[in-house]
């Protein structure tokens, strides 16, 4: 007769509450696909959740593509995006070397039929 407890961990992974909209860009892979999660650890026996590694969740910027994960503590641009949700539209990304900048441009103020 024997038992086996199957320890483990959990991680619980969800965008954060009122930042869906918000997108930045992956410090790895450049793509403008990464979101705020919300990432929480808890300790597992047979694989229910029983003590959270951490008192509270830890708030990352996660890239869906490359499934690279940051501390936002790393991000401060994100940090400004979260803070002022009218300006959560992602900015230009940075051309790499050598890349034309791009010359379109959409036209302003109220369109003109003529
Ligand atoms: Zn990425």
């Amino acid at each position: 007769m024997a038992f086996f407890f199957t320890c483990g961990t959990h991680t619980f992974n969800s965008l954060l509450q009122g930042y869906e909209n918000i997108q930045a860009q992956c410090q790895n892979c450049g793509n403008f696909s990464a979101k705020v999660y919300k990432r929480w650890e808890w300790f597992t026996l047979c694989f229910v959740p029983i003590i959270p590694f951490s008192l509270k969740p830890h708030h990352e910027v996660g890239c869906h593509i490359c499934h690279f994960y940051q501390d936002i503590m790393h991000r401060p641009d994100v940090q400004q995006m979260m803070n002022n949700p009218q300006s959560s539209i992602p900015m230009q990304p940075q051309q790499p070397y050598g890349a034309p900048p791009q010359q379109y441009k959409a036209p302003q103020g109220p369109p003109q039929y003529v």
